[in-house]
């Protein structure tokens, strides 16, 4: 089984360790460069991202993860992981940069406040066995994305009432190479599949 880490700086570190287990990956906590070293592939959870980019910068772990990106490690990153992985930012901090390695812009926090959270079923590529249960908490959007990034999900025309929905079209998970990543959390529905799929990322690559 590969032994897949968790960045274990800020965010929802438990429930990915837990998504990763279910689906037969050896799941760590990665907090120091010695642990990132010996991963196979690397899980950027949510969280807020203008803290974990601080709290990256401040454990020294910011620029060898770039590197290891940048050297192929396979990385997932969810909602704020996502921020994390896109070359460009709309609406972050003034301070606030990402590791990159996605060619794609990412808008933070796109479907509005706290309050616009919301559940839903995606259809999502990649993915067997009918649509992925997923959580949007602040979420980004992926505004723009380059010709070699494969497109996974956007949001729907309409809800499940038939009602037209705003953020229609959207781009809500994404696939580059050996990087993955969502707008949603799955690993808090207890849909563990886009992990699986990133532990079949981890193993192809
Ligand atoms: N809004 C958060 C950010 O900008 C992301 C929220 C999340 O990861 N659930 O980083």
């Amino acid at each position: 089984a590969p032994t897949v880490g968790v960045l274990a700086l800020q965010g929802d570190v438990r429930e990915h360790l837990a998504a990763l287990e279910s689906v037969g990956a050896r799941a760590v906590p990665v907090r120091r460069l010695t642990e990132l070293e010996a991963v196979d592939g690397l899980v950027l959870p949510g969280g807020e991202s203008t803290t974990i980019d601080n709290l990256l910068r401040v454990f020294g772990l910011d620029e060898p993860l770039r590197a290891a990106i940048k050297g192929g490690l396979p990385v997932y990153g969810s909602c704020a992981g996502m921020i994390l992985l896109a070359d460009r930012i709309l609406d972050g901090t003034d301070d606030q940069r990402t590791l990159g390695g996605m060619d794609v812009v990412v808008r933070r926090n796109a479907f509005g406040r706290q309050v616009d959270s919301f559940e839903t079923d995606l259809e999502t590529a990649g993915i067997e066995g009918g649509p992925v249960r997923t959580a949007f908490i602040r979420a980004p959007w992926i505004e723009e994305a380059g010709p070699g990034v494969e497109v996974l999900a956007r949001i729907p025309e309409t809800d499940t009432l038939g009602r037209p929905v705003a953020a229609a079209g959207r781009i809500v998970a994404a696939r580059q190479g050996s990087l993955l990543a969502t707008a949603f959390h799955p690993e808090i529905t207890g849909d563990a599949r886009v992990h699986g799929l990133f532990v079949s990322i981890i193993a192809g690559s």
